[in-house]
């Protein structure tokens, strides 16, 4: 845990949230300030600040949050309607909050490439 960190302290529930998906190693939310009908995050529960700091050893983890991002988004048919999974990483990229976290964004056209 990082004591600076906003998802540090939602996954510690220092901060409550109701969660979507809860397990040992992620956590899925709904954003705050959702930018498409649906809008989660993917939170892994130990603290990475940004792909940039990802080594071997969390191989599985990012693709257990991908294989959640799918999970999530089929029984709410968008596996056939279509979502859109995004990292973003640095200040140009948009990146706010400084521990990984994958959007799952649907329910809506989404424009490519983004903006
Ligand atoms: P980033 O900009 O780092 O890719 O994404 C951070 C996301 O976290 C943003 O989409 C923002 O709306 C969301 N967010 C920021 N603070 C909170 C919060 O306190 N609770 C939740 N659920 N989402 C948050
Ligand atoms: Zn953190």
């Amino acid at each position: 845990m990082n004591a600076d960190c906003l998802f540090c302290k939602i996954i510690a529930g220092i901060i409550p949230v109701k969660p979507l998906y809860d397990d040992a190693e992620l956590i899925a939310i709904q954003d705050i300030n959702p930018q498409a009908p649906l809008h989660v995050l993917i939170i892994p529960k130990i603290h990475i600040a940004s792909l940039n700091d990802l080594v071997p050893e969390h191989d599985a983890l990012v693709g257990s949050m991908f294989r959640r991002a799918a999970d999530l988004a089929r029984p709410r048919g968008y596996d056939v309607r279509g979502y859109r999974t995004v990292f973003n990483t640095g200040a140009e990229a948009g990146q706010s909050v400084f521990h990984i976290h994958l959007h799952l964004l649907a329910g809506r056209s989404l424009a490519w490439p983004p903006g």
